[in-house]
C-alpha cells in the first residue's frame, strides 16, 4: 500500500521520484484552499501523460531506441507549457513533477497557461550532432499529436537549446504543412525568437532576491552568492548578481566546487571555458577547490540551486548559513530539508516563482509570435521586472498575512487559479 492517496496505477509506488514531493506541496496547500479542495485529485492526476518511442539512426549504423515522455499536468487555464529536457535519469514520476510546477508556476505569474513538460531518456553528451538533431525530430513528430501552439507549446530545459527548438520548430511545421513559429519558445533569435529569453531565468532569480532583500532589511552590494549549476540558469544569475554588485563566492556544477571569497568574476569564468574545450571549473585559475559537501556550508546571504531537483536534503539542509535559498531549478529542496530550513528562519523563494522568469519571457515569445509585432530587449526585461515584482509581492503579502512558507502562499495563489478554472469550466459531458 502507498502512503499516498489516489495514486495513478501506471506508477510505481516505490519509486516516485520528484512527483512525492510534489504530492507533499500539495497536501500542505489544501487546507488553505477553502470549497476549491474537492478538486485537490484534479492536481494530484495529470490531465494526460503521453509516452513514446524514439527510435533513431546512429551513426555506426545501428538503431536505437530511446523513452520519450509529454505529460499536460493541467489545461484548464490555457495550453500546456512547459520545456523539454534530456537526461538520462529522465523518468514519467520527474516529468510529472516538473510538469504540476509549471502548472503552479504559470498560475502564479498568472499566465494564461496550463502546465507542461517533456523529456527524452538520454545522454546528450553521448550523441553527435546529427543524432541529437534526429533524435529531436523523431521525438516531435511523436508528441506532435498533442502539441501545438493553441494546445502545448515546448521550451528549453535541462540540456536543450535555442538550436533544438530551431528542429522542434521546423519539424512541427514540416508536418502540419506551415510554418509555425509559435509552437515552441526559446527558439534563436532569426526564427521567431525572443529578445532577452536567454538570460530570462536568471534574470528573474535576481529580481525575485532584490525583492526579499528589500523587504528583509538586506544590501544587494557585496551580498555573497554561493550558486549550485553553471548552465542556462545558474550561469545568467551569476552574470545579472554579479552586475549589481553581489559577490560570486561558490560554483558547484557537475565537475566540482569552487570557492574565492573576494568573489568570481562570471564572465571571465565563461570565457575561459568557451576558450577551453574540454576544460572545467575546477582548471580556473586564481579559485579554491573544495568538496561538493563543503559547498553547502560556503559562508554567504544567497545559495541559488540552478541544478536539478532533489538537492538540498535531510542531509545538508542544516549545514546551509545562507538567510536566502533561492530555487533556480525546479524541485531542488526536499520537503523534509524545507522544514528543516525554515525552523532555522531561512527563507526559501519557490521554485514556482524563482524560476518563473524563463517561461514569462517564453509567454512574450510566444505573444510576439501571434502578433508578429517584436519588442526592444529593454522593454521585455522592464515587462519581467514587473511581471515578477508584482507575483513576488503578492506572495510575500500573502505570506505574512497568513503565517505561512513562501511555497504555501505561490501555491495557494495559483491552486486558486487553477481550481476556480476548473470549477467554472466545469466537467464535461
Ligand atoms: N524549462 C523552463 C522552466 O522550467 C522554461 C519553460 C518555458 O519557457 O516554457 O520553467
Amino acid at each position: 500500500m502507498s502512503a499516498h492517496p489516489n495514486l495513478p496505477s501506471y506508477l510505481n509506488p516505490a519509486d516516485l521520484g520528484p512527483w512525492a514531493t510534489f504530492l507533499e506541496q500539495v497536501d500542505r496547500v489544501l487546507p488553505h484552499l477553502g470549497r476549491l479542495s474537492v478538486w485537490a485529485d484534479t492536481l494530484r492526476r495529470p490531465k494526460r501523460a503521453l509516452i513514446v518511442d524514439v527510435p533513431i539512426h546512429m551513426d555506426d549504423g545501428t538503431v536505437r531506441h530511446f523513452e520519450g515522455y509529454r505529460v499536460q499536468h493541467n489545461v484548464s487555464r490555457g495550453p500546456g507549457k512547459g520545456g523539454v529536457r534530456y537526461h538520462p535519469g529522465v523518468t514519467l514520476s520527474e516529468v510529472m513533477a516538473l510538469a504540476g510546477w509549471m502548472t503552479v508556476k504559470n498560475a502564479a505569474l498568472n499566465l494564461p497557461y496550463g502546465g507542461a513538460k517533456g523529456g527524452i531518456r538520454v545522454d546528450p553528451k553521448q550523441l553527435s550532432m546529427s543524432e541529437l538533431e534526429r533524435i529531436t525530430r523523431r521525438y516531435t513528430s511523436e508528441i506532435g499529436i498533442i502539441i501545438g501552439p493553441e494546445r502545448d507549446i515546448p521550451a528549453p530545459d535541462v540540456n536543450t537549446n535555442e538550436r533544438i527548438m530551431a528542429w522542434m520548430m521546423d519539424t512541427y511545421s514540416m508536418n502540419v504543412g506551415s510554418t509555425s513559429t509559435g509552437v515552441v519558445t526559446g527558439k534563436p533569435l532569426s526564427l521567431g525568437g525572443s529578445l532577452g529569453r536567454r538570460d530570462a531565468t536568471g534574470r528573474g532569480c535576481f529580481v525575485v532576491t532584490r525583492e526579499a532583500m528589500q523587504r528583509m532589511g538586506m544590501e544587494m552590494k557585496g551580498a555573497r552568492v554561493a550558486i549550485q549549476g553553471f548552465g542556462n540558469v545558474g550561469n545568467a544569475a551569476a552574470r545579472v548578481f554579479h552586475d549589481n554588485g553581489a559577490r560570486i563566492v561558490a560554483i558547484q556544477d557537475a565537475a566540482g566546487s569552487i570557492y574565492r571569497p573576494d568573489g568570481i568574476d562570471p564572465q571571465a569564468l565563461t570565457a575561459f571555458l568557451a576558450r577551453r574545450p574540454g576544460a572545467t571549473l575546477l582548471d580556473y585559475p586564481g579559485v579554491e577547490r573544495i568538496s561538493n559537501d563543503q559547498f553547502w556550508e560556503v559562508d554567504c546571504e544567497v545559495m541559488l540551486p540552478a541544478a536539478l531537483e532533489n538537492q538540498i536534503t535531510a542531509e545538508n539542509a542544516g549545514r546551509i548559513r545562507a538567510k536566502l535559498v533561492v530555487e533556480g531549478a525546479n524541485g531542488p529542496t526536499t520537503p523534509q530539508a524545507e522544514d528543516i530550513l525554515l525552523a532555522r528562519g531561512t527563507i526559501i523563494l519557490p521554485d514556482v516563482l524563482a524560476n518563473a522568469g524563463g517561461v514569462t519571457v517564453s509567454y512574450f515569445e510566444w505573444v510576439q509570435n501571434a502578433s508578429s509585432f517584436f519588442w526592444t530587449e529593454a522593454d521585455i526585461n522592464a515587462r519581467l521586472d514587473r511581471a515578477l515584482s508584482e507575483a513576488f509581492r503578492a506572495i510575500w503579502d500573502l505570506a505574512q498575512e497568513r503565517k505561512l512558507p513562501l511555497r504555501t502562499a505561490a501555491f495557494v495563489i495559483a491552486c486558486t487559479r487553477v481550481l476556480e478554472a476548473r470549477e467554472l469550466r466545469g466537467l464535461y459531458p
